[in-house]
């Protein structure tokens, strides 16, 4: 009899356990997570100068580390469709971002140029003859105007479902609109170097942000207000001095890497205010970039201008670990809700990044 109630115990935890959706790793481990993201920080040129950057050299002793090749902008290697993808958990062709002209009102305007273009060249066709003989084989040539462009008219829809998610009209949803979905009452801060980021931030989203327009150290000092102040739990911060270096004075240079450190020592100054304020212990910080670069320009395909930093700190958080698996800009987004209990948005398109923790 006893043995018979044990089997029918067994048959329902193996029925219970089955049915119960897996938890990821990580689940619920910080009270706060801080998303640092270093405008054209390539991870070719930080893994050459960790030794000379005692900040990031923590993330790499006491954290989680993607070595060079790793970690990876959304193809596009430019500002915006990258940094959307960071917040949105979407790549640049679910977003609809695919240049930094793209604004929530007009979509991408550089796009609708080219598509405006193509649709006038259509009425210049070029007269193929239809069909050639080669020897005895008879081939049929398509007509093609004399751009090659398929004769299209571009007219803005009205928003439909598809825009709501990705174009015209609506701005994609931010990670911090995902986790206020979930939870109305989570604080969030949002302080920004480059004014592109001020599409994901309105009053109802955000309750502290700062356009600090170009000027790191101001960025650093709003964000340790808010820190010090109030309580976000969830942070997003950008900064913008190391490309626009790059821009005056090429990637690598030696004044690239002067800014580099003064970024390092902003770093310090973070980790010092969350340990001030004793959230040091309970913060999951994640730094990355939006692209590398080569020379003055970025843009390209190749390891310089693709391969990005993702260095993960925090509670749970495997130490000294260098990972080795793929990792995506979209893959941010799931990151950070889920270190604070919390869903990915119903958008994004990344997954969580496991293996930051231990298991
Ligand atoms: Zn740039």
């Amino acid at each position: 009899m006893s043995y018979l109630f044990l089997f029918f115990a067994f048959v329902r935890l193996l029925i219970q356990t089955r049915g119960r959706p897996t938890v990821p790793y990580g689940f619920r481990s910080a009270k706060h997570v801080l998303v640092i993201g270093i405008d054209g920080l390539g991870a070719v040129y930080l893994n050459n100068a960790t030794h000379l950057l005692p900040n990031f050299s923590l993330f790499y002793k006491n954290g989680s580390a993607a070595l060079t090749g790793i970690a990876r902008s959304e193809m596009i290697a430019v500002s915006a469709p990258n940094w959307a993808a960071a917040i949105t958990g979407m790549s640049p062709s679910q977003s609809g971002i695919i240049d930094n002209s793209w604004t929530p009102s007009e979509g991408s305007k550089e796009r609708n140029e080219e598509m405006r273009k193509c649709s006038m060249c259509s009425n210049n066709s070029l007269e193929i003859t239809p069909s050639e003989s080669i020897g005895d084989v008879t081939v049929t040539v398509p007509s093609l105007n004399i751009n090659g462009c398929a004769t299209v008219t571009y007219e803005p829809s009205a928003p439909t479902e598809l825009h709501r998610i990705s174009s015209l009209a609506t701005t994609p949803e931010p990670m911090w609109v995902s986790a206020r979905k979930q939870n109305p009452l989570l604080k969030v801060a949002v302080v920004y170097s480059w004014a592109w980021i001020r599409h994901f931030v309105s009053s109802q989203t955000v309750d502290w942000s700062h356009n600090c327009k170009g000027n790191d150290k101001e960025c650093i000092e709003k964000l340790i207000e808010f820190i010090s102040e109030g309580s976000p739990q969830l942070s997003f911060l950008h900064l913008d001095s190391i490309d626009s270096t790059a821009h005056l004075h090429g990637f690598g240079s030696q004044q690239y890497y002067t800014v580099l450190k003064k970024v390092d020592s902003y770093i310090g100054q973070l980790l010092e205010a969350l340990q001030e304020s004793n959230k040091l212990n309970t913060t999951l910080i994640m730094i990355t970039s939006d692209h590398g670069g080569y020379r003055k320009y970025h843009g390209h395909f190749n390891e310089e201008n693709i391969f990005i930093p993702a260095l993960f700190l925090g509670p749970g958080v495997r130490r000294g670990a260098s990972l080795t698996n793929f990792i995506s800009l979209i893959d941010f987004g799931p990151t950070a809700l889920n270190a604070l209990g919390l869903k990915p948005g119903v958008h994004m398109r990344g997954h969580v990044i496991k293996e930051i923790y231990a298991h």
